[in-house]
């Protein structure tokens, strides 16, 4: 048995023994206080049942003991609330002498083995809340686990509520126009950030902050809505979003004012101050606001996109053919100067609430190519081609359609682990989300659309997929900035040509102001929506009753913000190799090197199966790794790569420039002898996409 299961064993004996105690205690003479030894005065036990002795206590023998073991009662909360428990259980049988207690050390003895127990319980108390944060588990199930382990683990809390430190309120205000509202605090949240144990470090004493707020639906079956206003520190290690303030609602907030009336005066206040981060005192500037186009609007107080003057960066006024489409591309651009004094009239429906923030509405709020160009643009081609919507003349037929699915779904065996969904039929688009689409603008669309579309709505397409992949690349994004937005002002223009002059809605008309905001925030991913997607995602999962959903949310951030250090621990594994094994290839001069079948660096996977094992050289040659090497296992520091280029590698489409100067390339199934790369080599992980008899490299963006 081993010493934990002692202790506890020891723990549970003691409680009987003390219950015992409890229920003897009336037929206990007065007289017997002289049977209790003097060097247990100082127990717990003894000291408050100081009449009662151990000889009175009567168990039937069972278990002997014959080694000091050292009980542990841990905290006053637990011997309080173990007692009911208890009386409900058989007490075990044991034969207990009160010589056997003498080497037993009570509570409040300092052996080094007790603190260790109670280190170990700590350790246990503080996995099981991480376990219970990490997987959501309903606090009536950790509760019923804690009544399974409370025998086990006498340092457990009775109730999920107190293992997870859930706050037993929150401050949420009736708006006056519907619909409630909790401000968590943007200081608040700021300080959690970079004071708690994240290890986040700001490059700079200066915050750069990006805001997002958005509307999320709750449940299929009611209108209720989440708007969360979300805020993420740009210039800092972590650089995870964070909750600033929610509002919930049958519908959108009324009033956009009243809505953001606490974040704007809190923001104001922190641009204006600063904010004392450990005794210093940082600066707080506003990098961007990313929100979809109708959230912008309802934010920034100006029509909505399927209004007249909609568009944010330029006075195009638009035409209504059954929708308004916006058909120039050349109309004066909007200023940050134009709009605070509201020079357009038919572009603002009311003054901005943001206003007091001092922000550029026009050059600090991104078009979000999340929305714009992922689900807005690329869908909109996929259904033009797929039908039923769109001119006729740019749909393909049943049988291209069908091949177009079947080629995407051939992919699905090379597409690299980095990818959390895989290529699906093309029948299944409308329910395609943004990642998906922007899978298939970047990756798959240009290799399987290739034979299928005609070529010249393929190089229409191309010109697209290349300005995007251009401004998503931080290495390209401002040194080819110009040349993209050539490209998409020839995209757009060309557009009526192929799908009639209905493409030039909102979304297609804004792809020319998309190098703009690249130019002014950085690349596309800088101000896309994709990072505040998945934490709007977390929190739609935090709600697990339609009851007080704000409420909710809070409590369960509240709970998570205590396990955070040690959910933070593991996520900062930077490198490190998995799966040893011993098959090979490896050169004679490494025979001594451990090999190994997965490589994990900082955000990205590289291992030996297909579609994860393909890179690009700091060089720029594309090549497969076929075994990774370290000299042990504890200096994967200096791992190495066998890696085997390919024979032959070139362009794999020359429009609109030839693929080689982004790191695309068509390459043979050749494989030249093998070598060795030190991970400082790898610039890129990359895609290999199957084409006829050869493949298509494609570097990761992401
Ligand atoms: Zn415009």
């Amino acid at each position: 048995m081993s010493k934990r299961k002692l202790a506890s064993s020891y723990s549970t004996l003691r409680r009987q023994v003390r219950a015992q105690v409890h229920a003897d205690l009336c037929s206990v003479a007065a007289d017997d206080c002289s049977n209790v030894d003097d060097d247990e005065s100082g127990d717990e036990f003894l000291t408050t049942n100081s009449t009662a002795s151990m000889a009175d206590v009567e168990f039937v023998p069972n278990i002997s003991l014959c080694d000091p073991i050292h009980i542990h009662l841990s905290d006053d909360s637990y011997e309080g609330d173990d007692n009911a428990g208890d009386h409900n259980n058989h007490p075990p049988q044991c034969d207990l002498q009160s010589s056997d207690f003498a080497d037993c050390h009570w509570v409040g003895s300092d052996t080094d083995s007790e603190d260790t127990d109670c280190d170990e319980e700590s350790d246990l108390v503080g996995q099981i809340n991480e376990w219970a944060n990490k997987y959501a588990i309903p606090h009536v199930a950790v509760t019923e686990l804690m009544h399974v382990l409370k025998p086990h683990l006498p340092a457990l809390p009775n109730c999920a509520r107190t293992l997870l430190c859930t706050p037993r309120n929150c401050s949420v205000k009736q708006l006056k126009n519907g619909g409630e509202y909790c401000h968590l605090g943007l200081a608040k949240g700021l300080q959690e950030m970079l004071i708690s144990g994240t290890n986040t470090v700001v490059q700079t004493t200066c915050l750069k902050l990006q805001f997002n707020v958005d509307g999320v639906p709750l449940f299929k079956s009611s209108n209720l809505a989440l708007w969360p206003i979300l805020c993420r520190i740009k210039n800092a290690d972590n650089s995870e979003p964070f909750v600033v303030g929610i509002y919930c609602g049958n519908e959108k907030p009324a009033d956009a004012t009243e809505f953001l009336a606490e974040f704007v005066a809190e923001a104001s206040d922190l641009a204006d101050n600063g904010i004392s981060i450990c005794g210093e005192i940082n600066r707080v500037e506003i990098h961007s606001f990313v929100c979809d186009a109708p959230a912008r609007a309802f934010v920034k107080g100006i029509k909505c996109p399927s209004g007249y003057s909609a568009c944010e960066k330029c006075t195009e006024h638009g035409d209504y053919q059954n929708k308004v489409i916006y058909r120039h591309t050349d109309a004066p651009l909007r200023t940050n100067i134009a709009f605070d004094e509201m020079a357009d009239e038919n572009h603002h429906v009311g003054p901005c609430p943001l206003k007091p923030l001092k922000v550029g509405c026009v050059s600090q709020f991104g078009l979000d190519y999340m929305h714009l160009v992922c689900l807005g643009v690329v869908r909109r081609l996929l259904l033009y081609w797929k039908g039923p919507v769109g001119p006729l003349c740019a749909r393909l037929g049943r049988r291209d359609v069908d091949r177009l699915s079947q080629k995407l779904v051939l992919l699905c065996p090379n597409i690299p682990s980095d990818f959390v969904r895989k290529p699906r039929s093309v029948s299944e688009v409308m329910r395609w989300k943004a990642t998906e689409f922007r899978q298939f603008l970047l990756y798959t669309g240009p290799v399987v659309l290739q034979d299928i579309l005609s070529e010249k709505m393929y190089h229409h397409f191309m010109l697209l997929s290349v300005a995007v992949r251009i401004l998503a690349c931080p290495k390209f994004a401002l040194s080819f900035c110009d040349y993209a937005h050539e490209l998409l002002v020839l995209f757009v223009n060309e557009a009526e040509q192929l799908y009639g002059n209905e493409i030039y809605v909102y979304n297609v008309h804004c792809l020319i102001h998309l190098a703009n905001d690249v130019r002014n925030l950085g690349a596309l991913d800088e101000f896309s929506a994709f990072t505040f997607e998945n934490k709007l995602g977390q929190l739609k999962k935090m709600i697990r009753k339609p009851q007080y959903p704000i409420q909710q949310i809070v409590y369960r951030l509240t709970e998570k913000q205590k396990s955070k250090s040690v959910i933070c621990d593991q996520a900062n594994e930077n490198l490190s190799v998995k799966y040893e094994h011993s098959t090979g290839p490896v050169l004679a001069q490494y025979r001594s090197y451990r090999q190994y079948r997965c490589l994990h660096a900082k955000n990205c996977n590289i291992s030996l199966s297909q579609g994860n094992n393909c890179i690009l050289t700091t060089e720029g040659y594309p090549t497969v790794v076929q075994n990774i090497l370290s000299p042990s296992a504890d200096d994967i520091e200096q791992v190495l790569l066998m890696c085997q280029s390919f024979v032959t590698a070139e362009d794999a489409f020359s429009h609109p420039l030839p693929s080689s100067r982004l790191g695309i390339y068509k390459v043979s199934n050749k494989l030249t002898q093998l070598f060795v790369l030190p991970l400082c080599s790898v610039a890129n992980k990359c895609t290999l996409l199957p084409v006829k008899d050869s493949f298509v490299v494609f570097p990761l963006l992401h």
